[in-house]
């Protein structure tokens, strides 16, 4: 069967609007609202030839941080018992935030192959000052993009399947 690759995150940095433009069709709800994405929603993608199964991740709309933080576990949880290859987002434009650690620190003990994305870097010329806080992630390397204007997926797709 076809690998699965997961998406997870905080509500808001751009996971959906990633899965959309990666499948190629507007499968998953993209709202200003966050927490739209119903629990999971998979599909199918393909890059070079090789096709996977992407996932969604999401919750029911997080009234305060702490609902946002054990979505996010729950979440981190699932991606690692079904995933893999699991693509942690973060937000360019907020920066790290407590939640990104929290989650951070989860998906950095699993054994599975993880992808630091740092998304709504829409000017990939003009990183933020401070972008390299996320090297302290220590998941490696953050991948500038822009999931609106679909900067730098071919990085992204060619980390993913060379993973498998
Ligand atoms: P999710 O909650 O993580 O699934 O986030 P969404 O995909 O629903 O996006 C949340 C908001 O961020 C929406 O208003 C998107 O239009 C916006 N957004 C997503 N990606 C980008 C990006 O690359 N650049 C900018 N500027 N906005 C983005
Ligand atoms: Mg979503």
């Amino acid at each position: 069967s076809k690998p699965i690759v997961a998406v997870v995150g905080r509500p808001n940095v751009g996971k959906s609007t990633f899965f959309n433009k990666v499948v190629g069709r507007r499968v998953s709800i993209v709202e200003d609202t966050p927490g739209v994405t119903r629990d999971r929603i998979y599909a199918e993608a393909e890059w070079n030839g090789i096709y996977f199964a992407l996932i969604d991740t999401g919750g029911i709309e997080p009234d305060s941080e702490d609902v946002i933080l054990s979505q996010m576990r729950e979440q981190a949880q699932i991606a690692m018992d079904m995933a893999d290859v699991i693509l942690f987002m973060v937000d360019g434009r907020d920066g790290m935030t407590h939640a990104d650690q929290e989650v951070g620190n989860m998906l950095r003990r699993t054994g599975k192959k993880v992808i630091l994305l740092v998304n709504k870097i829409d000017n990939p010329r003009n990183l933020p000052a401070d972008f390299y806080d996320f090297y302290e992630l220590g998941i490696g390397e953050p991948i500038a993009i822009s999931a609106a204007n679909m900067l730098n997926f071919g990085d992204v797709l060619d980390e993913i399947v060379e993973s498998f």
